[in-house]
């Protein structure tokens, strides 16, 4: 991705990667952890039946610690129902005269569907033209994980995301555009292998102003196969 147009474009995707990347070190070092509570304990043992129901043996050396960094996995990656808006904002919200369109593409996101328990994966892009607020740009990749780390369907996770950023902001107009390969789709070859699913929730000028809607679909898309 190699876009630079627009008057505030952050390349958000690079850092998001990386803080990503310590997380998922966190995922695989478990040696150590306490995994006392009860929840887990129950979500180990539910794993543990997964695997016999497979045909598996649970007791081999590759799978007896799977339950368990299964059960961790799993916590990570649906953590966002632990988080709401405002604890991830946080203080990130500056009075700012700016009126024109301020957008963050190529953000990093990771997901689950709600159908298959299978990842989905791909870029969010978000704009909004603020009304005399502004949200710290590295809030904007952290209420896309806040989101996604749930179980989800790609049309809500987009849908959520704009209203979220609405709801902060007030601003003129918000546009999400989410695109995202499912491997639900992917390896049960229920589609072509490179289809990817493309979604976008409008809110204020965004839906109303054909102008505005225009620029960010275009800056949106970049120069790929968009419309
Ligand atoms: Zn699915």
């Amino acid at each position: 991705m190699s876009s630079t147009k627009g008057a505030e474009v952050a390349r958000s995707g690079t850092r998001q990667g990386a803080a990503l990347t310590v997380r998922a070190d966190q995922i695989a070092d478990d040696e150590g952890v306490a995994s006392g509570d009860e929840r887990t304990l129950e979500f180990e043992n539910i794993v543990r039946r997964q695997l016999e129901l497979l045909g598996e043996d649970p007791q081999r050396e590759g799978l007896q610690r799977t339950p368990h960094r299964v059960a961790r996995a799993m916590s990570f990656l649906t953590n966002g129902y632990q988080q709401n808006v405002a604890d991830v904002v946080g203080e990130g919200v500056f009075a700012e005269r700016h009126e024109n369109m301020v957008m963050v593409r190529d953000i990093e996101l990771y997901s689950l569907c709600e159908h298959h328990l299978l990842p989905f994966f791909g870029k969010a892009h978000i704009a909004y033209i603020p009304n005399g607020k502004i949200v710290g740009l590295s809030k904007l990749p952290r209420i896309v994980d806040m989101f996604a780390r749930r179980l989800q369907v790609q049309e809500r996770l987009t849908g959520e995301i704009a209203d979220a950023i609405q709801s902060v902001l007030a601003p003129h107009g918000v546009g999400v555009v989410v695109e995202a390969y499912h491997l639900c789709m992917m390896m049960r070859g229920v589609e072509k292998q490179n289809s990817k699913t493309i979604t976008s929730a409008l809110v204020g000028v965004f839906r109303d102003d054909g102008r505005t809607r225009d620029e960010f679909l275009r800056l949106a898309h970049g120069s790929g196969p968009g419309r």
